[in-house]
């Protein structure tokens, strides 16, 4: 019998949550996690709340994983939550119901770096610090500060900002397109690199944030800026690109609609 937490939300069946556990076995194999220890480290809150572990941990490494838990844990109606460095403070990735946790962290690649148009297209699991360190050799900088060096995937989730908002946005302000998992397993993408579309809804900005609905997302672009001169006369700044460092004073209006966030196989 399903026991019930708190109004609608459920744990599974045991008898469901087992079965879905052997499948996520047989297809994961060691990167199914189901140790105390482990299962801890993947749930917690600063908040009065007492932290409730998922039932088991899954390692994703590429897009067809996180479609193949999903539609697992879709069959067995067992809950998913994805997991980027697990700095939210809200109690976003603790587990009310249990359930299967998606660990984003190995899917940490960038793809793409268009600096002539500021943006970029990133793996969910980069964090805002890798980003920034990949880009500083070409006098560009991801401006979005959280004070922890949180995931892209999270932070777009939790609609994160920090000390640059005031300048450059939050992170909902610097997300152009996202790729999405849905519940069903199958995948939509909400829009383009382009700097701003007429066409349909606005599903980029449905889903950041997000962190109340587990829709683990894939292959964003992102804006990025050029960074600020400190002192002008540095012209180590992309000398051969002046209008570009130029831009990053003036940029900060016309790319503020910018970039997207997740991941791409
Ligand atoms: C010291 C400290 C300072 C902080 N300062 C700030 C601050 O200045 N501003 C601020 O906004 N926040 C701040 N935070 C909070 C935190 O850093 C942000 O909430 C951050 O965005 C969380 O990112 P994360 O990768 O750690 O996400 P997690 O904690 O792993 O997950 C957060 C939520 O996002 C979901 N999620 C994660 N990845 C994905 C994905 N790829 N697809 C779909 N859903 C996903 C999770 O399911 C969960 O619901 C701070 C936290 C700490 C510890």
């Amino acid at each position: 019998m399903a026991t019930t937490i708190s109004g609608s939300v459920k744990r599974p069946e045991p008898q469901a949550l087992a079965s879905a556990i052997e499948a996520l076995a047989a297809r994961f194999g060691n990167r199914l996690i189901t140790s105390q220890a482990v299962r801890g480290q993947h749930a917690h809150t600063t908040t009065w709340l007492p932290t409730q572990p998922p039932d088991a941990v899954v390692m994703a490494q590429e897009t067809q994983d996180i479609q193949d838990v999903v539609r697992i844990c879709a069959k067995h109606s067992v809950p998913v939550i994805a997991f980027g460095t697990g700095t939210s403070l809200e109690g976003q990735v603790n587990a009310p119901a249990g359930g299967i946790c998606i660990d984003l962290r190995d899917m940490n690649r960038i793809l793409e770096v268009h600096a002539e148009d500021l943006d970029c297209v990133i793996q969910p699991g980069v964090t805002r610090k890798a980003l920034n360190e990949y880009l500083r050799d070409q006098g560009l900088f991801f401006p979005i500060d959280p004070g922890a060096d949180a995931s892209l995937g999270g932070m777009a989730s939790t609609r994160a900002s920090g000390t640059n908002a005031v300048r450059y946005g939050t992170i909902r302000d610097n997300v152009l397109a996202l790729k999405v998992v849905r519940g069903d397993g199958e995948i939509i993408t909400t829009g383009t690199r382009a700097k701003k579309s007429a066409a349909g809804y606005d599903l980029t900005h449905l889903f950041s944030p997000s962190s109340c609905a587990a829709f683990p997302r894939r292959s964003p672009p992102l804006p990025v800026r050029s960074r600020p001169c400190a002192a002008p006369a540095r012209p180590r700044f992309l000398p051969s690109r002046p209008a570009f460092r130029w831009r990053g004073s003036n940029c900060s209006t016309p790319s503020r609609s910018a970039p997207a966030i997740p991941i791409q196989s």
